[in-house]
This record gives structure tokens, sequence and C-alpha cells, in this order.
């Protein structure tokens, strides 16, 4: 699939339940209302959806949310789409997840064909934690990644940079993550959802500027590491650990991008920035074949935007689209 600007869509984001067990203040806000589950596509309607974009070139595919792993049953859409990886139509299937199951479910991705997953943590600090996550438990996660680690999955871990929150704490889950055999990737905070404009401007850390203070304590090697995503690698000279950067404010990144996303609602959406979208879930319900769903796609992906608006300053705190990112899927 190659889009107008002439970049090749191979990988597909899934968020495959807007639900999650946390509330993270920069991702939703308290009082969520989440979609009615009539709304939701079952889980055999994701795995045919899911294939029919790998059967198009789809060649990475990571299930997102929400939080996947709280979906029930998800451990068969795992099972399904693994079939792609034993085939080798699939190259890499993979999660991003908060970890708070990955005690649970660890071994049996593993042995599904999952190799690697991202895990978000924005602290080390158990209260910090619990009041970034409004309802987790840090002691919980750890768990997850000793599982995680056990079974042999490599992990990234996700760090969103919040200003005056979790700055202050980059070079110690640098040490941290780097002594476990962790990537570690900060991430800017994008304007996507309803939290408040004042907390989004409150929050919003430049990694530019981060990236300066953590040069004063560790040197940075450029690196052409490249795992397919927007993350832009270091190698960090005194852990010998890599470090990536998620800029989507201070470094666009979008003449590069090879994504597109899914909602469990069957929402295609072309950028994550961007407002257009194309309903995938009345074709694949308007007939058994896959013919009408492929015209779909192949429509959708030919509208894909060349890339997103994203500003967060004193005059731009409003979100740039209402969606939250457990929507269209991180
Ligand atoms: N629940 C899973 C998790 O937390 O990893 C998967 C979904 S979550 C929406 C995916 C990623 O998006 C997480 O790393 C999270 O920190 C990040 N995220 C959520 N809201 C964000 C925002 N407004 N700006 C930047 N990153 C955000
Ligand atoms: Fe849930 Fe992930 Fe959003 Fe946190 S970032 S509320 S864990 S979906």
């Amino acid at each position: 699939m190659i889009d107008p600007f002439g970049r090749h869509i191979s990988y597909l984001r899934v968020s495959v339940t807007d639900r999650c067990d946390f509330r993270c203040v920069y991702c939703m806000a308290e009082d969520m209302t989440f979609l009615p589950k009539a709304e939701v596509l079952s889980l055999e309607e994701l795995e045919r959806l899911c294939s029919a974009f790998v059967r198009r070139g789809v060649k990475k595919l990571r299930l997102t949310g929400g939080e996947p792993l709280v979906r029930k049953n998800v451990m068969s859409l795992f099972r399904g789409l693994g079939r792609h990886l034993d085939s080798g139509a699939l190259e890499e299937l993979t999660l991003t997840t908060n970890g708070s199951q990955l005690a649970k479910y660890a071994r049996e991705l593993a042995a599904i064909g999952v190799k690697r997953v991202n895990v978000s943590m924005d602290t080390l600090d158990r209260d910090l934690f619990r009041q970034l996550t409004r309802w987790g438990d840090l002691d919980q996660v750890m768990r997850g990644l000793d599982a995680a680690q056990d079974a042999g999955l490599q992990i990234k871990i996700n760090a969103v940079a919040l200003r005056g929150v979790n700055d202050h704490e980059f070079g110690d889950m640098i040490r941290w993550s780097h002594g476990r055999g962790m990537d570690l990737v900060l991430i800017e905070v994008m304007p996507l959802g309803e939290i408040g404009d004042q907390a989004r401007l409150e929050q919003y850390l430049p990694l530019s500027l981060a990236r300066a203070n953590i040069a004063r304590e560790f040197t940075l090697t450029d690196s052409d590491y490249r795992t397919g995503g927007p993350a832009r690698y270091f190698r960090v000279e005194e852990t010998g650990g890599r470090l990536g950067f998620i800029t989507p404010l201070t470094h666009n990144f979008c003449e590069s991008c090879n994504r597109v996303r899914l909602t469990c609602t069957g929402t295609l959406y072309m950028c994550l920035g961007q407002e257009d979208a194309a309903d995938l879930r009345a074709p694949l319900r308007a007939s058994e074949s896959d013919d009408v769903l492929d015209r779909a796609i192949t429509e959708a992906i030919a509208r894909k935007p060349k890339g997103h608006d994203f500003i967060i300053d004193r005059r731009h705190s409003a979100p740039a689209v209402p969606r939250h990112m457990s929507v269209t899927g991180g």
C-alpha cells in the first residue's frame, strides 16, 4: 500500500479496546465515558480486519488500546494473528501495554511468537506512579516486567515526559532500564483529547530541553537503530543502552510515516493527529468476501494526510483532535 506522498504503509496499530484499568492523567479524564460494548468489533472481526491488512502488505502489527490485555479473551486474537507470523506474511506482532497484566500473559505471548513489548512507565516512584496513573500499582507492573523478561521478551520502556513531574528522574530511569537490558524511550506529550487546557500546557516538556539536560550527565552518541516506529535513538556510552526520543512537537517525523491506526469500532485513522477517518466496519459486515473491505482500505490509504499539526503553547492549549489517545491507540 502506497499513499499519495509515496510512503509505503506497512505498519498497523490496533486499539483493541478503549477501556483501561488505569486513568493516566495525560491520557484520560478521570470520569471517562467508554464505548457501549455493542459498538465494539468482536475479536473474530478484528482478526479478519487485521488479516486483510496483512494480505495487503502490512508487516508489523501492534495491538494497543486502552489497555489491550484487559480485553476479555484477547489471547485468542493474539493466537489468531500469530498464524501470520508462522506463515511468514507478518514480520512482527507486538503490543503496547501498561504492564498490569503482563505477569499473567507474558509466557503465552512469547509462545505465540511475540518477541518485544512496549511497557509504559513514567516514574520509578510508587507514590508518583499512583498519582500519574490514578489507579495503577507500580509493584504489579514490576512483577509484569520480571515475568516478561523470564519469558524471554525484549522490553522497551515508554515514558511520557512531564515538565516538573518526572523530568528529575530521567537519569535514574536510564540507569535502571539499561541496567535491566531494556531500552528507554521518552515521549513528548501530545494534545489529544480533553483533559483540561491548563493541565496540558503545564505538562508539556519539549524533549530538546530534556535531551540537553541528559547530555550534561551522559554521553549520547547518534545511532541509526530503528524499530519501524518514530523514535530516534542514541547510545548512552556510560550504560551501553539505548535511549530513544519521540518528538511529535519539536521535530516532526511525518515525512517517514509508515503507519495507520484502527480503532476497536473498525474506524481507520490515517493519521493520529487528524480528524479524517474511514469506516471499515460497514464494509467488513457488508459481505463475507473481503472485496468490499479491500476497496474501502484502498480508498482510505489514498486519503492519508501529509502530517499532523500539533502545537502546544499559550495560544494553542486546546486538543488538536477531540479523541483521547486510548481511542486511536498509541
Ligand atoms: N495502555 C497501554 C499503555 O499505556 O501502554 C497502551 C495504550 S497507551 C494510549 C499508549 C501510549 O500512549 C502510552 O505509552 C502512553 O503513555 C501514551 N500516551 C497516552 N496519552 C498520551 C498523550 N496525550 N501524549 C503522548 N503520549 C500519550
Ligand atoms: Fe490506560 Fe495506557 Fe491511557 Fe494510561 S496511557 S490511561 S494505561 S490507555
